[in-house]
């Protein structure tokens, strides 16, 4: 999983599947069900630390089969495998004006709904309509925006084992000038702010409202601690970057001293952002279910 992932983290898979098109994907997921087969999506890998041990289930890609994009009018449909840069920039082309945000994030469409990712005060509620979603008990449905209980990088596809295919978006009228010169000072911001080119996952803990969590770990002095080939990144503290060599244990070594020395000091408990997969710490065999419940396995307590 290391190659597909952005930190360039993770063991094997039991198998990778990369269907081609939408029905391909439901038939693969249905077929996975039937057998209680245990299985797991992966967009683009940018926001998911992969074990050591690798996924002891079938990885299912979304990057090959949903990949469709149409636009009508300020209403744009994208399949959950699409990047929501691509999305952005025909938004810019077209002169729509609401994906401006999502112009520096990596990542699928897909990914970006189940944590409702988010730049500069926006966020994937802002512009979400409706989600066409695989429900291994109802089957394909399309479900209203709000039905996705979207909030600050969570969404009930966290809670619940819904696979999102398709989501309509709705933008407004804009001027493709003004919204090329706001992507890029977006960007812009991105490259002074943060470590580019060096191997990660974004932010990996939530923003502790009203604190953030990045200035939080500055504050204990962790910018450059280092575990093996991971490194709290010295640009900007709530990012950890891996120099090569980097286990998933590293990055676990990191998070754990870090959410220790933050709660010590502060009383505040951070909470991973970065999406854990893998199985649980005790050993306990991967199911889709701890695989999709263990957001930060073994990082429950803030210290231990
Ligand atoms: C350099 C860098 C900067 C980043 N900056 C930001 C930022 O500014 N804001 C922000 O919010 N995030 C940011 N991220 C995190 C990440 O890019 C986003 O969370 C992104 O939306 C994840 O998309 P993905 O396709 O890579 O998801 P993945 O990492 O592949 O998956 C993430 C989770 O979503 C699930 N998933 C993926 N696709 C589907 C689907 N179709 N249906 C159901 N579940 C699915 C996976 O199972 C997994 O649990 C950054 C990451 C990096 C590396």
């Amino acid at each position: 999983m290391a190659r597909h992932t952005s930190f360039r983290i993770g063991g094997p898979a039991a198998v990778l599947l990369v269907p081609d098109h939408l029905e391909q994907v439901v038939a693969v997921l249905q077929w996975l069900r039937d057998q209680t087969i245990p299985y797991f999506i992966l967009g683009q890998g940018t926001n998911v630390l992969v074990s050591d041990q690798g996924v002891d289930a079938v990885v299912v890609s979304t990057a090959r089969g949903l990949r469709q994009l149409e636009v009508a009018g300020d209403r744009v449909r994208a399949g959950s495998g699409v990047l929501l840069t691509r999305v952005a920039r025909r938004a810019e082309r077209l002169g729509l004006t609401g994906m401006e945000f999502a112009v520096s994030i990596p990542g699928t469409l897909g990914g970006a709904l189940v944590m409702n990712a988010g730049a500069h005060g926006a966020s994937m509620v802002d512009v979400v309509s409706s989600v066409l979603v695989w429900d291994p008990v109802g089957g394909v449905r399309r479900i209203k925006g709000t039905e996705a209980e979207f909030q600050y990088r969570q969404s009930r596809f966290m809670k619940q084992p819904w696979i999102a295919l398709e989501a309509d978006l709705i933008l407004s009228p804009g001027d493709p000038a003004e919204i090329g010169d706001k992507m890029a000072q977006y960007m812009a911001h991105r490259k002074r702010t943060q470590p580019v080119g060096e191997p990660n996952a974004g932010s990996v803990f939530k923003n502790p409202y009203p604190d953030y969590a990045g200035r939080l770990i500055e504050a204990i002095g962790a910018k450059g601690w280092r575990a093996g080939d991971a490194q709290v990144s010295p640009v900007h503290a709530n990012f950890i970057v891996n120099h090569g060599l980097a286990r998933a244990h590293d990055v676990l070594t990191l998070m754990r001293r870090i959410r220790c020395e933050v709660y010590g000091r502060t009383g505040i408990v951070l909470r991973p952002e970065v999406r854990w997969i893998g199985p649980g710490e005790g050993g306990a065999t991967a199911t889709w279910e701890n695989l999709w419940y263990a957001e930060g396995e073994g990082l429950r307590a803030p210290c231990g």
